[in-house]
Parts: C-alpha cells; structure tokens; sequence
C-alpha cells in the first residue's frame, strides 16, 4: 500500500476517536484486516501456550489475539484511576471483546481462561 494511503486510513481513525466503527469499511479494513473464519479460529486458540511467570509478572502467551474474532489490534484504556491505584483494560478493536484487565493485580488475559469462555468478568 502506498504510504499516502496509509497515513490517510491512520488519519481517519484516531479523528474519530479511535473507534473502529466509525470510520469507513475500507479504513477499517486496512486497519483489522480480513476476518478469521471460525475454523481457524479454533485451531489458533488450540495452539495458545500460557507459561506462568513469579509474581508480579503476568503470564507470557505464545500468541495474543482476540479469542472471539482472532483480530489482533487491540485499544488500550490507560490507567483509567489515579496513581497509585492501577485499573486499566485492553478492548478488541474489531468487536469490543475486554482481551486483558490489570485491576490493582498484575495483567490479566483473556486467554487464560478458555474455561469461562474467555470471560474475565
Ligand atoms: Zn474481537
């Protein structure tokens, strides 16, 4: 893609806030890329290795990706509580699925738990 048309697509998106549903289906597109099907989708989850770290550090995943729609671009809240507090969440971009929460705990992700669906909450 010629680097015009990148910065155009970047453009579009941070304006409207960083949100994915919002911009145009071609802005988008470039931004998420193509859908995953289902099948692969299962066979990518199936794969995930999850190493456990010593406290604090979070585990270490062998891949990290949405577990609802294998989209790998994520949004990032930022320490949405002050300092020394610590509560910050990661969204899918694609379809807004919460990927990974640090709520005063180290980070949390959703990955971690193919037993509840990959629900953190
Ligand atoms: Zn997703």
């Amino acid at each position: 893609m010629k680097e015009k048309n990148v910065k155009k697509h970047l453009k579009h998106y941070f304006l409207h806030g960083q949100d994915i549903h919002s911009v145009s289906r071609k802005t988008k597109k470039f931004i998420v890329g193509k859908k995953m099907n289902k099948r692969n989708l299962r066979a990518r989850l199936a794969t995930v290795v999850i190493t456990k770290n010593p406290y604090p550090e979070p585990v270490t995943l062998s891949d990290e990706f949405c577990p609802k729609c294998g989209c790998e671009a994520s949004r990032y809240t930022g320490n949405m509580v002050s300092y020394p507090e610590l509560w910050a969440r990661s969204y899918c971009l694609r379809c807004g699925f919460l990927l990974g929460e640090a709520d005063n705990s180290p980070w949390v992700y959703a990955l971690e738990f193919p037993e509840y669906d990959y629900k953190l909450h």
